[in-house]
């Protein structure tokens, strides 16, 4: 039986990384830039007030206070968008808007709050009075402040975030080069399973697995494909498992044990090539990796907990790489365990579990404690469902008294997060 490490070296030496793919704005959130971004502008590309009020020459406003306002002749009204008509001089001042280009001739904003206008509106022909001196620079954007023109301002292997998104438009950026999301075939078999909206009879249940690993496909920026059910026979699981070449990866969720049933480790052998099938890790020991005509191939348990967490162990880290991300791993703390566990020695455990930060903790003690979050049977998902985190508790020990230091994988956290 391979090692959880050695599995995964194995995965990860196989897959690559997809190509890139001009996406639009959106659509590249959260995706893995490959391609730097350059600016065909400066920005902002004019000075431009930070304040509405006035542009004028500072000089002029030398010793104005509330007692002795300077009083200065309104020359233009700019909004922000438009242009001014002209150039403000010596005893002259341009009301203007917060983004509207600052007037040639102006050197100062005054802000309106520390104006009055003596017409109204304060518009072109009347007067304002300024009760404040400001000095020269004052609340102007400066052309380029933020960006210069060709400047790189995003690199790539960047991650998308909202800011980057702003940052593109600005720059002229509408449809970034990004590495393309895998399309992930999803395949549950089993005789037993019945549609979600069905009502199952003798023997039956719902086929939950489908909708679990569609979930995690999304939550890992794949697309989900789910195709359907393959009953328990080598026709029908030949049909679905053929179908993998029309995607970047296909998971499948049971019929990978030792059942009298279970063929898709000898489908996956007549059709493609078999990598490993077992892994020495609970819940789901059997853990299946292959290829079906060059297209990645993972076979997970079918046991709903055992499906999810191979998924997270193994098939996340694979999408993650083939959509450019560096970090593969999800963050990792160290805890005390609060509780006594056991486990087989020979296996690697990921229990369920939940996090809870120790305040004032001892010097050398970690920050966190770690608990069950229920029961473990790996048929459960509702212990999977309060789990923040998998308690990674090591082979060789067969029973882990509470106290002791465990590590644990965050479920709650993304990869590369502090
Ligand atoms: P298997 O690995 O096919 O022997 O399945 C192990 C257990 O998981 C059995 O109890 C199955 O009924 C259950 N199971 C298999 N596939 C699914 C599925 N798609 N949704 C929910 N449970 C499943
Ligand atoms: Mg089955």
């Amino acid at each position: 039986m391979l090692s959880v490490e050695e599995a995964r070296a194995i995965v990860l030496g196989r897959i690559e990384r997809l190509e890139p793919e001009s996406v639009t704005l959106l659509e590249s959130l959260g995706c893995v830039l490959a391609a730097d971004v350059v600016s065909d502008i400066a920005v902002s590309p004019f000075d431009n007030s930070a304040m509405d009020g006035y542009a004028v020459q500072a000089a002029d406003t030398a010793g104005a206070t509330d007692e002795s306002p300077v009083v200065l002749r309104v020359v233009d009204h700019i909004a922000a968008g438009s242009m001014p008509q002209g150039p403000v001089g010596p005893g002259e001042a341009s009301r203007i808007m917060t983004g509207a280009p600052v007037p040639a001739g102006a050197d100062a904003i005054v802000m309106v709050e520390v104006t009055e206008s003596l017409e109204e509106g304060g518009s072109t022909g009347g007067t304002v009075a300024i009760r404040r001196a400001a000095t020269h620079g004052d609340h102007i954007r400066k052309a380029g402040e933020d960006v210069a023109l060709g400047e790189t301002v995003l690199h790539a292997g960047e991650v998308v975030n909202a800011a980057s998104i702003g940052l593109m438009a600005a720059v002229g950026t509408p449809m970034p080069l990004v590495y393309r999301r895998p399309h992930v075939a999803i395949v549950s078999t089993g005789d037993e399973l019945v549609a979600v909206d069905a009502k199952p009879g003798p023997g039956q249940i719902r086929n939950s697995n489908s909708y679990s690993l569609a979930a995690q496909v999304i939550a890992a920026g794949g697309i989900p494909h789910m195709l359907g059910i393959a009953r328990d026979n080598e026709a029908d699981t030949r049909a679905l498992l053929g179908r993998a070449p029309e995607f970047d990866l296909m998971v499948t969720t049971g019929g990978v044990s030792m059942g009298d049933f279970d063929v898709v480790k000898t489908v996956l052998e007549q059709m493609g090539k078999l990598d490993f099938w077992k892994v020495a890790m609970r819940p789901g020991a059997p853990q299946t990796y292959g290829t079906i005509g060059g297209t990645p191939f993972f076979g997970l348990p079918g046991n709903p907990t055992s499906t999810m967490v191979g998924f997270e162990l193994f098939v996340r880290p694979a999408i993650r790489k083939m959509r450019g991300f560096a970090s593969l791993d999800r963050p990792r703390v160290w805890a005390t365990l609060a509780e006594h566990a056991k486990k087989k020695s020979d296996r690697r455990y990921f229990m369920r579990g939940v996090l809870n930060r120790v305040e004032g903790a001892e010097h050398g003690a970690p920050d966190y404690e770690a608990r069950l979050s229920g029961r473990q049977s790996s048929a459960m998902l509702s212990s999977m469902h309060r789990a923040g985190c998998l308690i990674s508790l090591p082979e060789g020990l067969s029973s882990v008294p509470a106290g002791t230091i465990v590590e644990c994988i965050r479920l709650d956290q993304e990869e590369g997060t502090p």
